[in-house]
């Protein structure tokens, strides 16, 4: 059976992929033809067998840079990386992120720093070096993956919940900037994504209460996200393939939700 491969040629770097969504979406991008940079902390041996596995299954070239992206320079180096090594960035994914839960008293101003920093000032630093080039060949996408806490507010989130709707601005301000070019630039909302990052929140909940972490996981899920289930990291990478393609070339600027249902109500 012939494939159909939309983003055969195409270059995507997806920050944080070596785990979680951004994996998922690395590995939807390399399944729709991108070659792709990744990019994340971990142990080098499973980071590896990750970018081999992307490459071969789906015969792209994949590529590693574990620029941290809390650290400008290195957020900078990243794109030069991806540049040298696979001849362009077309496709700009800004993933990586981090949680911390507390209340607004007794919030760490480090965590809240850190967490600004990688959630939301790293998008703009990514954005800044790629947009030239897009520009230059006047095709680009750029995916933020917001949250619905770009949309609505939980207690205990109050770094996290503003850094996402930071994104939501951010995504807005490149879209219009870009809106009379190939390139644009949307936000995708994920609801309850079971990843590690979720995880431990469900252990802290179980440990709080003194219940089952699948108890907590129910009730996580019955909190906030109508349908009951997690969403996927394929089912956001499949989104994410979406917005690269021609089909989506007038959705800009936009948030859109995958949550089952959690900002409906
Ligand atoms: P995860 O913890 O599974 O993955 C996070 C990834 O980011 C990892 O690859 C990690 O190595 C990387 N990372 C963390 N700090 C980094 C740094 N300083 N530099 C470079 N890489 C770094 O988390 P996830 O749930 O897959 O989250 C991915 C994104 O999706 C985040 O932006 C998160 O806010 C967002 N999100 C998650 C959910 C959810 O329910 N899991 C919901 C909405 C939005």
């Amino acid at each position: 059976m012939m494939m159909t491969k939309s983003l055969h040629g195409r270059v995507a770097v997806v920050t944080g992929s070596t785990s979680g969504i951004g994996l998922g979406i690395a590995r939807a991008l390399a399944r729709a033809g991108a070659d792709i940079m990744l990019n994340g902390f971990g142990e080098p041996a499973d980071i590896e067998a990750l970018r081999q596995e992307i490459a071969t299954l789906s015969h792209v070239r994949a590529s590693y840079n574990g620029a941290d992206m809390s650290k400008p320079a290195e957020i900078a180096g990243l794109i030069e990386a991806a540049t040298s090594e696979l001849g362009k960035v077309d496709i700009l994914v800004n993933n990586a992120g981090i949680q911390h839960v507390a209340p607004v008293g007794k919030f760490p101003a480090e965590r809240w720093d850190a967490i600004i920093a990688i959630n939301l000032s790293a998008a703009f630093h990514a954005s800044q070096a790629v947009i030239a080039q897009m520009r230059e060949r006047n095709w680009g996408r750029i995916v933020n993956i917001a949250s619905a806490h770009g949309l609505t507010a939980s207690a205990n989130k109050s770094a996290y919940v503003a850094s996402k709707h930071g994104l939501l601005g951010l995504t807005k301000v490149i879209a219009l900037e870009t809106a009379r070019t190939g390139v644009t630039c949307n936000a995708i909302c994920p609801g309850w994504v079971l990843t590690p990052l979720v995880q431990k929140q469900i252990d802290a909940w179980a440990l709080r209460d003194n219940i089952s972490p699948d108890k907590a996981k129910d009730l996580l899920l019955a909190e906030k996200q109508p349908s009951g289930e997690f969403v996927t990291p394929a089912q956001i990478g499949a989104f994410a393939v979406f917005l690269c393609t021609e089909q989506a070339a007038q959705i800009r600027g936009a948030a859109l939700s995958m949550d089952g249902g959690w900002t409906a109500q």
